[in-house]
């Protein structure tokens, strides 16, 4: 296949058969966070480059390595987006949202753009469903935020997570911590990547994060964050675990979570799971008490989290977690002779406004070949209309489940048959529902 008629590497095509799947997974996260009382906000794709270095930091991969970035033909520099925080804060302080009313707490979903090498879980375009929340800065607010992302995963079906928390401290506390990393990696400089090398220079923590197997094993046995955090960090840090346990939510401490971002303070936290190989990371979080007034905001405390959509559907998937199922077709009108579509289009129509979905013939096929296309997309129900049937002022009706097929007058009858057919599909379904928890009922009796 020629290159043009492929989808750019790193990026996928979301089928029709498959976005149910997405709107269910989305619908849900916005949902769950609105009962922690998140708000939707829907930010560019892309900003003026500048809006990303400031905040995700100019030694991080990100923006050394990740970032789709080209000058527009006004000669602005502009980033696509490789994640929502910074383009958040941003659109928080350019509306005033951060001079309102506190905590504000919004949440988003879309795309994010960064140029890495394709994996599995690893794309150059992909999802992020994450919250913000502006001007909170309790312990319950790490806590509450880290109960939101848990909820969204238990309401997604997702079990066996691990959710690992650290605390990277504040700019106090990590000044003496960056000089004994500093010192302890001076120490291994030769073993260490280029990379890692040119990190030593400005920014000891990304070492941390280096992907390599030597600098990951070098930074293994660094020294750990947790051991230098001042008295105000380290309260934080035990208010946040006491949160967690008396809400009943299983976490460890690991010491060596940094994230990959520069404007984390204090909390950071992932959740992990163990069926997706190497790209484990669902979700990753934190607090970033300076970047609102870093990027020209008050100095309001804040924190959140992202969620990686195609990373919680490869797990889903694995655990064989359940879709709602995909929206039926109700009602194929097939109309049969050109006078018959004129009314195919008015049923159809009626149909519609009463919020069933009807589709009919759009090609000038045959009768065998429609019944065939309704089949195939699912249809519960089929209308033929001939010529025959419009002069008696009747169609003949099919129930594609069942095969049962009458005939029906043209009108309101159309309407009433498919209410009363649709009315005892539910009553049944019911029925059966009600039986099986009555014998579960039983059982536990
Ligand atoms: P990783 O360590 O996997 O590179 P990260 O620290 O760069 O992740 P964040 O910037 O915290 O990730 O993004 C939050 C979440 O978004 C990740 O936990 C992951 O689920 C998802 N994510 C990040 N980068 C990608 C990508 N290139 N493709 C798919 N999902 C991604
Ligand atoms: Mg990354």
């Amino acid at each position: 296949m020629s290159e043009t008629n492929k989808a750019i590497r790193g990026t996928n095509d979301i089928l029709p058969d498959e976005s149910y799947k997405w709107q269910y997974v989305e619908s849900k996260m916005i949902e769950t966070a609105g009962l922690f009382g998140f708000k939707e906000t829907r930010v560019p794709v892309f900003e003026a480059t500048e809006v990303f270095v400031r905040s995700v930091g100019d030694t991080t991969d990100v923006v050394q390595k990740e970032m789709y970035t080209f000058d527009d033909k006004g000669g602005r520099s502009i980033t696509l987006r490789p994640e929502f925080t910074a383009g958040t804060v941003r659109s928080v302080i350019e509306h005033s949202l951060v001079n309102g009313a506190l905590p504000v707490k919004v949440c988003y979903c879309g795309t994010c753009y960064r140029y890495e090498k394709p994996q599995a879980g690893r794309l150059r375009e992909f999802h992020q469903f994450g919250v913000e929340c502006f001007g909170a800065p309790q312990p319950s607010a790490d806590a509450e935020i880290i109960l939101l992302a848990n909820a969204i995963l238990v309401s997604l079906g997702i079990k066996n997570l691990s959710l690992e928390i650290n605390s990277i401290g504040c700019p106090e506390c990590r000044r003496r911590y960056q000089e004994a990393l500093t010192q302890y990696f001076e120490s291994k400089k030769d073993e260490l990547c280029v990379t890692c090398n040119e990190r030593l220079n400005k920014n000891a923590m990304r070492i941390l994060d280096c992907k390599s197997p030597v600098c990951s094993k070098i930074a293994a046995a660094a020294p750990v964050m947790l051991d230098y955090l001042c008295d105000d960090c380290k309260d934080h840090f035990d208010a946040v675990r006491e949160h967690l346990r008396s809400a009943g939510v299983n976490f460890t401490v690991n010491p060596h979570i940094v994230r990959g971002l520069d404007y984390y303070t204090k909390t950071v936290f992932e959740f992990v799971s163990g069926d997706i190989g190497a790209q484990s990371t669902v979700c990753g979080g934190g607090r970033y008490d300076g970047l609102v007034d870093q990027m020209g905001g008050p100095q309001l405390p804040s924190l959140g989290f992202a969620m990686g959509i195609e990373r919680l559907l490869m797990v889903m998937e694995k655990q064989g977690c359940e879709f709602p199922k995909q929206r039926p077709i109700d009602v194929y009108v097939a109309p049969l002779g050109d006078s018959a579509k004129f009314e195919s289009t008015k049923i159809c129509m009626s149909l519609r406004n009463e919020g069933f979905s009807a589709v009919t013939d759009l090609s000038g096929r045959g009768l065998k070949a429609q019944m065939k296309y309704a089949d195939k997309i699912g249809a519960d129900f089929c209308i033929v209309l001939g010529e025959n049937e419009l002069q008696t002022g009747k169609c003949s009706f099919r129930n594609m489940k069942t095969g049962e097929q009458f005939d029906v007058a043209l009108g309101d009858e159309i309407l009433s048959t498919i209410y009363d057919k649709k009315i005892n599909a539910v009553i049944t379904e019911l029925s059966d529902s009600i039986d099986d928890m009555s014998g579960l009922l039983t059982e536990k009796k």
